[in-house]
């Protein structure tokens, strides 16, 4: 479970819905196995936005108890999100005030589009904006920090909030730790500074920058064939390799 499942019990809420925890984590594994069945019979090749499993797409084997541990991961996150004393705040906030949209947001950035896709936000009774990130593995503070610093960012820029005015919090939904990150004018700037940075970096590698067009043959590949195993572009990258897996 992540943003999406998250996403999808806020959903319910919005609705008008109860969402009793049992119920619920039922309706959420019953998913998970459509979600399984539909990307092994390779669904996804006619229907590019529904389930694609890694694990399809390069016949990887799947061991049972690898699909109950997530199973029962699923089922802990869930059951973690629904005891939340934040959801509870989330579930008294109207929902004129709930920012979330249920899809990314695109604002321009120095000339540059930038796309975010905030997992959550809401305005709290004190008209802070506070901003999550729900997290289902294990946190990798810098990693998170920068990715809520961008969330927080985009509120900047289309929402005019300054950082002031700003929550950003981690939810990690194995334990249910909530982590406040810290936010203000200096961080704002160290973010729009690595953004800077980041855009630099992509543009320096595309053939024509104005046009935003890329070459593949000056993108180097790495020799390290294990690294290859495990990637998402292998097919496209490497198909050499695919006839070995
Ligand atoms: S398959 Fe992936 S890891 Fe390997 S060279 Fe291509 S992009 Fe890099």
């Amino acid at each position: 479970m992540g943003g999406r499942r998250a996403r999808g019990i806020l959903k319910a809420i919005a609705e008008g819905y109860e969402v009793p925890t049992e119920p619920f984590i039922r309706d959420v594994v019953e998913r998970m196995r459509q979600d399984w069945r539909s990307s092994r019979d390779g669904r996804y090749r006619d229907n590019p936005k529904s389930a694609a499993l890694f694990e399809h797409e390069y016949a990887v084997d799947v061991k049972p108890e690898a699909w109950q541990a997530l199973r029962q991961h699923v089922e802990g996150c869930v059951r973690t999100f629904l005891r939340l004393p934040l959801l509870a705040e989330i579930r008294r906030t109207p929902l004129a005030h709930w920012l979330v949209e249920y899809s990314s947001k695109a604002f321009e950035f120095e000339g540059t589009a930038v796309w975010v896709a905030p997992d959550f936000g809401f305005w709290n009774d004190a008209d802070r904006l506070v901003l999550v990130d729900w997290k289902t593995g294990a946190s990798a503070p810098e990693s998170t920090s920068f990715q809520l610093g961008c969330y927080a960012l985009y509120a900047h820029e289309v929402l005019k909030r300054p950082p002031d005015q700003v929550n950003l919090l981690e939810v990690n939904l194995r334990d249910g730790a909530v982590t406040a990150v810290h936010w203000d004018d200096a961080r704002l700037e160290v973010i729009k500074e690595r953004v800077r940075f980041s855009i630099r970096a992509m543009k320096a590698y595309l053939a024509d920058a104005e046009a935003n067009v890329a070459v593949m043959e000056n993108f180097e590949r790495t020799e390290e064939l294990r690294l290859c195993r495990w990637c998402n572009f292998r097919a496209v990258c490497r198909p050499d390799l695919n006839s070995q897996s």
